[in-house]
């Protein structure tokens, strides 16, 4: 609709008011109509920017030494998706295919993730972006160290503040101790509702954890449930972005 569509609709309302309400038409406010061609390219400039900064943040990542664990990298993990996303994934930080390919979730725990959230109609392609606590090979795949994921910590906040997710999933413990500052595990915080910064996140178990230990499926099956049925209270309509390919 035009602007003047939209102003002449807005002073047809305003009259038919004035006629039922007895109220006179200098009683509203005037409207500063757009077109909705330009309320489109608006959105998509500001798409552009998140996304020039996006690139920006994973420039500057790969060129950090701000840990010991640029040592040992190959390649840096910034991250990964749709921008902006709906969902914000967050995990532990990358594993040796990750490392190789500078892609996070790669591998059989990266495919397990890709399905779990494709069960409640998300995707990195059309609705989420996955990023981890740390952005480099922690050696051996152990657990980044605290001194790390604190030197890393700036990086996943410019992130955050960029992309603006409706909601966290945060998986494993790492990122659960990390993100709520907790030193609780996974086992007794999964599948419960925390305010990060005013952002609804839940923590599940990470993939890695279903792939060793079957019987954890089940709630984590459970976790995701209550997580969609959140997004549906914030994001009604989030799972046509899925069903169309992403272009919602
Ligand atoms: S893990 Fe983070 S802080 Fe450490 S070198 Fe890599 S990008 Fe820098």
């Amino acid at each position: 609709m035009t602007a003047q569509e939209k102003s002449l609709l807005y002073s047809l309302l305003n009259n038919a008011d004035c006629l039922f309400s007895g109220r006179v038409s200098s009683d509203f406010a005037p409207a500063d109509f757009k077109d909705d061609a330009e309320i489109t390219a608006q959105v998509s400039e500001l798409t552009k920017d998140a996304a020039a900064e996006i690139k920006k943040i994973a420039l500057d990542i790969a060129q950090c030494d701000g840990c010991v664990l640029c040592k040992t990298r190959t390649n840096t993990v910034p991250g990964i998706g749709k921008i902006p996303p709906v969902v914000l994934v967050i995990g532990e930080g990358p594993g040796a295919d990750e490392d190789r390919t500078g892609e996070p979730f790669v591998g059989k725990a990266g495919q397990l993730l890709d399905k779990m959230l494709a069960a409640i109609q998300l995707s990195r392609e059309d609705n989420c972006f996955i990023a981890n606590i740390v952005k480099c090979r922690p050696p051996a795949n152990r657990t980044p160290l605290p001194e790390e994921a604190q030197a890393c910590s700036h990086f996943l906040q410019a992130q955050i503040d960029i992309l603006k997710p409706k909601m966290i999933l945060a998986v494993g413990n790492t990122a659960l101790h990390n993100l709520l500052d907790t030193t609780a595990g996974i086992k007794k915080l999964h599948g419960k509702f925390f305010n990060y910064q005013g952002i609804p996140l839940l923590a599940t178990f990470h993939p890695s954890a279903l792939l060793r230990d079957e019987s954890l499926k089940r709630p984590a099956w459970e976790d995701l449930k209550l997580f969609r049925n959140k997004l549906l209270e914030i994001v009604p309509d989030y799972q046509s972005s899925y069903l169309n390919g992403g272009s919602d």
